[in-house]
C-alpha cells in the first residue's frame, strides 16, 4: 500500500468531490483493503452509492450489535436488493456478551457511563476491532456540524487507535447536502428520519430530536454533549469520538 502524504491530500482534496476523494483512496489502498463502515444512516447511505458505483466488488461492513431498530435491518435488506451487494456482517462475542448480561442486566446502559461503555465496547468497538485488522483504510461518514466531537476531522486521517487510514469524505457537508444527494440519486434511507431521528444507532439509546437541537442530542441523551461517542471514533489527538 502506497503512504499517503495527509496534509497534501487534505489540502487537495478540500476542492475535490467526496467521490473523487473515495476514488483516491480506493485507488491507493487497494479494493481489498479499504471498507465502508456502515450504520445505514442517511451519511453511510450516500457514501456507499457512492461506492458502490466507483467499484461494485467494495467492501462495506455493519456491526450487528444486536440492539438495532427493525427498521434498521429492513433498510439493509432494501439496500442489498437496489445495489446487488451483501454487507459484510460483525457480531459480538457471545462469551463477552453472556457474561455482560449475566452480571448487569440487559439495560445496563441506563445505568452509567461506565456501563453504557462497556456495552458499546462489548457490542460494537471489539467488532470493530475485528473487521478493521482486516484492512489498511476504513472510510466513514462523519461529518463536522453533527456535533462538538467532530469539529476538527479532516477528510484524509491516520487512526493511529487501529493503524490503518481513515476517509471521511463527506467531512465538510452540512446535513441539507446529504439530503441534495439522497433526492437526486433516489438513495434509500430509513424512515425512522421521517419521523424526527437524525442520527441512527441502537434503538434503546437513540431517540428523536427537536427542531433546533444537535443532530447527536437524540444519542445517550441522559450524558453529557461532551461524553457522546460509543469508541468507534478515537481521534489522533487521543479524544474518544465513535461509530454510529
Ligand atoms: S449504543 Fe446502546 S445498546 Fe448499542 S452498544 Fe452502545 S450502549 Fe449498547
Amino acid at each position: 500500500m502506497n503512504e499517503l502524504n495527509l496534509e497534501a491530500l487534505n489540502t487537495e482534496y478540500a476542492a475535490k468531490s467526496a467521490e473523487d476523494a473515495i476514488r483516491h483512496a480506493v485507488e491507493k489502498i487497494g479494493i481489498s483493503k479499504i471498507t465502508l463502515a456502515s450504520s445505514l444512516s442517511i451519511e453511510d447511505q450516500v457514501l456507499t452509492d457512492m461506492l458502490l458505483k466507483i467499484d461494485f466488488r467494495a467492501r462495506i461492513f455493519f456491526i450487528d450489535t444486536g440492539r438495532h431498530f427493525q427498521k434498521t435491518y429492513d433498510l439493509m435488506d432494501e439496500t442489498m436488493e437496489r445495489y446487488g451487494f451483501n454487507y459484510e456482517i460483525y457480531a459480538p462475542s457471545h462469551e463477552d456478551l453472556e457474561a455482560m448480561v449475566s452480571r448487569h442486566g440487559a439495560n445496563l446502559f441506563y445505568e452509567s457511563p461506565e456501563l453504557r461503555k462497556k456495552c458499546c465496547e462489548v457490542r460494537k468497538v471489539k467488532p470493530l476491532k475485528r473487521v478493521l485488522s482486516t484492512v489498511g483504510g476504513w472510510i466513514c461518514g462523519l461529518r463536522r456540524d453533527q456535533s462538538q466531537t467532530r469539529q476538527e476531522i479532516n477528510i484524509f486521517e491516520w487512526d493511529s487507535n487501529h493503524s490503518i487510514y481513515k476517509i471521511n469524505p463527506i467531512a465538510f457537508w452540512s446535513e441539507e447536502q446529504v439530503w441534495e444527494y439522497i433526492r437526486k440519486y433516489n438513495v434509500p434511507y430509513s424512515s425512522l428520519y421521517n419521523n424526527g431521528f437524525r442520527s441512527i444507532g441502537c434503538q434503546p439509546c437513540t431517540r428523536a430530536v427537536k427542531p433546533g437541537e444537535d443532530v447527536r442530542s437524540g444519542r445517550w441523551w441522559w450524558e453529557s454533549p461532551g461524553k457522546k461517542e460509543c469508541g468507534l471514533h478515537v481521534s489522533g489527538h487521543g479524544d474518544t469520538n465513535i461509530i454510529n
